[in-house]
């Protein structure tokens, strides 16, 4: 019998070893000098004159990025169900509402075409996902927000590095873009996040709520050679900050995320040749000369397939592989479901694509030989 192989896998190397090892031996633990230095890096890795403000996960970062944007009771934000909770749930943090449009067919992302029916009076944003790492589709999605006058920001969770026309997420016409660095992101730091944004009064504001709402951070208190005891607390902030410890493994990992990505590309064109012709289709891939992260691969089971998608779940898991489902849509969890009373045909894309959706395993500490097992494996089963 083989090891079990799990769904996913972080990468960390010596580097980032050493690197959080320096941080402990040098007695500066919480946002320090190394937080500044993955910002920069960050910021430079975007390009286009972006700032970057690193925060202790996405959760936080988009909830501070709506904050700064201006969200609050009574406002609608648009988004899609087909996406982790993270993505609506900072929008309920504010006391707004989100109001969900379906997600597209062949992509999986917010379908544009159904946006503008949705808006209201009081809709002020649009949350897109990139899901899986394909980018939507921002240039219809920009031109609507531009039209009704409405924010855009960015859940880049899966999307590093992911281009759009040959932009690189995060230097789009969008308000803010937010990554996550959670443990099976395509970069990580544990638990993290980044926001990225090209407007310094958003950036200010991010800043300063993600310590406290305090007009300076601790670092440059503690730093500077005047007395500098002194702050000033200017709104009810939160505790978002990233801790030094966290920014060592991603200034290594943001080194080898180019690397990272092309690593991911190249399996997973691997599982499109392998898996053609079984029972099942293939994921979407990003138009010609643009980037996919591809921080999953998902197949859907076709109702030719000899077995269901739970129980295809269950027989991988029997011989020893991980998969995972993303996602399971939001109308269909409680929550959600009954505070806006949502029925699962409401958004039969979401509904139908995950009741096929299957995540293989996809990540860089995967051996050729592990990924032919997934293969070999997913054909018993199908074949
Ligand atoms: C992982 C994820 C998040 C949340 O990221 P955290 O860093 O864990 O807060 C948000 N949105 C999507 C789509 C995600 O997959």
């Amino acid at each position: 019998m083989n090891t079990f192989l799990p769904f996913a896998l972080p990468d960390i190397g010596e580097e980032e070893i050493n690197e959080a090892l320096d941080s402990l031996r040098s007695g500066w633990l919480t946002t320090g000098p190394k937080t500044k230095r993955f910002e920069e890096e960050f910021a430079a890795f975007v390009g286009n004159g972006v700032e970057a403000i690193a925060v202790n996960s996405a959760t936080a970062g988009l909830h501070l990025a709506l904050e700064a944007v201006g969200i609050g009771p009574g406002d609608e934000v648009i988004t899609t169900p087909y996406t982790f909770t993270s993505t609506a749930e900072v929008i309920r943090y504010l006391g707004a509402d989100p109001v969900f449009v379906d997600s597209d067919p062949n992509t999986y992302n917010i379908d544009p075409t159904k946006i503008e029916a949705a808006i209201t009076p009081r809709t002020k944003a649009i949350v897109p996902v990139h899901f899986a790492g394909l980018s939507c589709d921002m240039n219809v999605l920009l031109s609507i927000a531009c039209r009704h006058n409405l924010k855009v920001v960015e859940d880049a969770a899966h999307a590093l590095p992911t281009t759009c026309n040959g932009q690189l997420i995060g230097t789009l016409a969008s308000d803010v873009t937010v990554y996550s660095f959670y443990a099976t992101k395509t970069i990580t730091t544990g638990e993290g996040g980044m926001i990225v944004t090209r407007n310094p009064e958003l950036a200010k504001r991010c800043r300063v709520m993600r310590l406290h709402g305090i007009s300076r951070d601790a670092f440059d208190r503690y730093t500077s050679t005047k007395p500098s005891w002194h702050y000033e607390v200017i709104a009810p902030g939160y505790k978002y900050n990233m801790t030094d410890i966290a920014a060592s493994l991603g200034i290594h990992q943001l080194h080898k995320a180019h690397l990272f990505q092309q690593k991911r590309q190249t399996m997973a064109a691997g599982y499109d040749e392998a898996l053609q012709g079984l029972p099942l289709l293939l994921p979407p891939h990003a138009p010609s000369g643009d980037t996919h992260a591809w921080h999953l691969y998902v197949i859907r089971l076709t109702d030719d397939a000899p077995v269901s998608r739970d129980r295809f779940i269950e027989l991988m898991a029997e011989k020893g592989i991980g998969c995972s489902v993303h996602f399971i849509p939001l109308h269909l969890h409680p929550y959600w479901r009954d505070r806006y009373n949502l029925q699962p045909e409401d958004f039969p894309c979401a509904l139908h694509t995950y009741e096929q959706a299957v995540s293989l395993p996809l990540y860089t500490k995967m051996s050729d030989d592990d990924q032919n097992r997934v293969i070999r494996t997913v054909k018993e089963i199908l074949g």
